[in-house]
């Protein structure tokens, strides 16, 4: 092997494993986590800074700042104090899987089926809260989850559309009598 061929395949694994680690940081550090905010011990909903996390994930360790918090821009200069509870547990903070811990082993509120292995990109089960309102977590406000979870009970994905379709279109539904049928022995 030439001095040169040897040099390539040094820049090559070299490359090869920035790429894996820069693929690592990223995969860990995506997404909404919910935090308690040291100020007011309330959930806060926030999201680290990615391109500083991938800046500095070439040395095999990223670093951690926020790039988004819902009491910013007012607490702008509160010097994010809750990072510590991230790089305490980076994944257990995570909406998605907050949201799956709560949704483990809970049947629908409608057909008490079980809700089972959760969809994070279609039929997604939703959620029917203390005052009978049926939500898709999407249309809630991240922070106020810990909340509103804690009232509500699950929806299945079949039940949340059947349901809202009910809704929205009471006129049009008719609600049929369940007829016993009879058996006739012989
Ligand atoms: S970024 Fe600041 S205001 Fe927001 S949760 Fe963290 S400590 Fe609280
Ligand atoms: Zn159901």
């Amino acid at each position: 092997m030439t001095m040169a061929s040897f040099g390539v395949i040094v820049a090559a694994a070299a490359v090869a494993s920035l790429v894996f680690l820069v693929a690592r940081a990223w995969l860990e550090m995506r997404g909404t986590r919910l935090v308690t905010c040291p100020d007011n011990r309330q959930p806060v909903a926030v999201e680290l800074d990615m391109r500083y996390a991938l800046a500095t994930a070439a040395g095999g360790r990223p670093e951690l700042r926020l790039r988004e918090c819902t009491r910013w821009p007012e607490r702008k200069g509160c010097g994010q104090m809750c990072l510590s509870e991230i790089e305490a547990a980076p994944h257990d903070c995570l909406v998605r899987e907050v949201l799956g811990r709560w949704y483990d082993g809970k049947s629908c509120a409608f057909c008490g089926r079980g809700i089972g292995a959760l969809s994070w990109h279609d039929h997604k089960p939703a959620l029917k809260a203390a005052d009978d309102r049926i939500w898709e977590w999407g249309e809630l406000p991240p922070e106020q989850l810990p909340a509103v979870l804690a009232g509500s009970r699950a929806v299945c994905w079949n039940c949340m559309v059947a349901e809202g379709f009910r809704r929205e279109h009471a006129d049009l539904v008719i609600e049929r009598p369940r007829v016993r049928r009879l058996h006739r022995h012989a």
